[in-house]
């Protein structure tokens, strides 16, 4: 460890590394966080880095060789201009309060400014002990590191607000989890780490002082444009409840399942954050939970909308006396929000999931359209993904009985059903006065052929774990860079998980 120390000292005073910081969060008083520095690693390894994310940040590592960018990203050098520190918050874990978590294990070494204006947080996870770790190591396992760096790059290709990965590294040390298992040390890049259980520590303890500088930080942040309206704290809060409900509702339209949407895992910014259990669908079923933990299927597939209100509920009672004067007032303005949150989201759900079947201009039948479908995958337990990216094989405007449904029809077995919804599906197709050219790239733009499928993942983490073998990990996430696009000679990664395959349960990040 000596030698790590003397090497932190020697590069501290330098500033060549292309990270500009500009801090904000660390000016906020100090109740809001404590100061501490990453504990450095014995052998810190970079094992992927992110170029495209780290030009729009502005930041520039393109000269730095790598075994630098290992040093960095691990916490074992802190370039100039760095402050970390590890914020505090609390949350409702699975209905639960608890009145101090914060990061355990995450150290925000400072935040960057792109050249868009647009401001970062960037934070290594796994980077060592903090006021906040409790009874943990402050560490990650390299697995878990692995599947959020996998996860956040397709979700933001698939076109879903997310926090970023920008580098990985090993540590060249072991963590002791069900067994030892070789550490990492991920690097978040944010919006900001502002989450609904930021605002709850605060406001339970009474402090709200506290809760206004943060409301009024966080508008200045992420909300600016609130800052004209009448009441900026209303609008404020009107706007989380957009993000969120836009944010869910694709989550559903791409089959993902966040697993763990404790308030503490529920970010203001309207980005995913926290991929711990989380895993896309395989076969189709509302009720599906793979977080090993959740036996009463509080976060399951189906109830994701639900639960960012229930989340966005504990959000408004944190803000009640920034809402209004009058308590009784304040309640009805947050409850309307609510109401309208559950309108937006239905709405913005059903708009995204008609889009997967080809309908834009959307007719009041349709609903059941699409409701008779999930019926027969549910049913049939169809893979969600193959599913709705097959169907525009069997798109035949002129409603010809279809004696075959290729491969869209063979999902369903030997259902006979699919015949009769595939007759209405083009029925209604007919009617929208589109070409089958137009309907067929629509759905193809909306219904990706690459996701990251929880088998894949693992058989990615295996061959790192195992064999320090990063082959399938950069091929698969150059992959899902594209999930739109056909990929010729790659159509194995579009496969459903064979029955021996399939992963029935995924384990939170720890
Ligand atoms: P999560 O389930 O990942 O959202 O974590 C819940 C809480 O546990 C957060 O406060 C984390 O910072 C903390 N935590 C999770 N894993 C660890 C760890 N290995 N060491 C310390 N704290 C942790
Ligand atoms: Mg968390």
């Amino acid at each position: 460890m000596d030698n790590i120390s003397s090497n932190i000292s020697s590069v501290k005073d330098s500033d060549f590394f292309g990270l500009h910081f500009d801090n904000s969060f660390s000016e906020l008083p100090d109740k809001f966080y404590s100061k501490v520095n990453p504990t450095p690693v014995e052998s810190p390894k970079l094992f992927a880095f992110n170029n495209l994310l780290a030009r729009q940040i502005g930041i520039d590592f393109l000269d730095t060789d790598s075994g630098i960018k290992a040093q960095i990203f691990s916490g074992n050098i802190l370039p100039q201009g760095s402050d970390p520190l590890s914020t505090v918050y609390a949350g409702h874990q699975f209905g639960g309060y608890v009145p101090q978590l914060g990061d355990g294990r995450a150290i925000l070494i400072g935040e960057v400014v792109g050249q868009d204006g647009q401001r970062w947080d960037i934070q290594l996870k796994g980077a060592g002990l903090t006021p906040y770790s409790r009874a943990g190591d402050g560490r990650s396992a390299l697995g878990p590191v692995i599947r959020e760096y996998i996860l956040s790059e397709a979700m933001n290709a698939l076109g879903i607000k997310t926090t970023r990965a920008l580098a990985a590294v090993t540590t060249g040390q072991n963590v002791v989890r069900e067994s030892k298992k070789p550490g990492g040390i991920f690097t978040r890049v944010a919006l900001s780490h502002i989450r609904v259980g930021t605002f709850e520590y605060f406001s339970n303890k009474r402090d709200m002082k506290s809760v206004t500088t943060l409301a009024d930080y966080t508008i200045k942040r992420l909300y600016p444009e609130c800052l004209d309206a009448d009441n900026k704290y209303i609008s404020f809060y009107k706007s989380v409840l957009k993000s969120q409900a836009d944010l869910v509702a694709k989550w559903m339209s791409l089959g993902f399942i966040h697993g763990v949407m404790n308030t503490d895992n529920m970010s203001i910014s309207g980005e995913t954050i926290d991929y711990g259990p989380c895993a896309f669908l395989d076969e189709y079923n509302p009720r599906k939970v793979f977080s090993s933990i959740d036996y009463q299927g509080r976060y399951a597939y189906g109830n994701q909308g639900e639960i960012a209100q229930w989340n966005l509920a504990r959000l408004g009672q944190a803000l009640l006396p920034l809402i209004h004067e009058n308590q009784d007032k304040a309640v009805s303005i947050i409850e309307e929000a609510l109401t309208e949150f559950g309108h937006f989201f239905e709405d913005k759900w059903l708009k995204l999931m008609l889009l997967k079947i080809g309908i834009q201009d959307q007719q009041e039948s349709d609903s059941k359209l699409l409701g008779q479908l999930l019926n027969l995958m549910q049913k049939n337990g169809v893979d969600f993904t193959l599913c709705f990216r097959l169907l525009s094989d069997v798109i035949d405007l002129n409603a010809e009985p279809l004696d075959h449904l290729c491969e869209f029809g063979n999902l369903f077995g030997a259902e006979s059903e699919i015949h009769e919804w595939v007759k209405k599906f083009n029925n209604r197709l007919a009617n929208s006065g589109n070409s089958t050219e137009n309907i067929v790239d629509l759905m193809n733009s909306v219904n990706p052929k690459y996701i990251p499928r929880n088998h894949i993942v693992e058989e990615v983490i295996k061959q790192a774990e195992n064999n320090d073998d990063y082959t399938l990990f950069n091929e698969f996430l150059n992959i899902l860079q594209n999930p739109f696009e056909e990929q010729i000679g790659y159509d194995g990664y579009a496969k459903k998980p064979s029955p021996d395959q399939l992963v029935k349960q995924t384990f939170c990040g720890t």
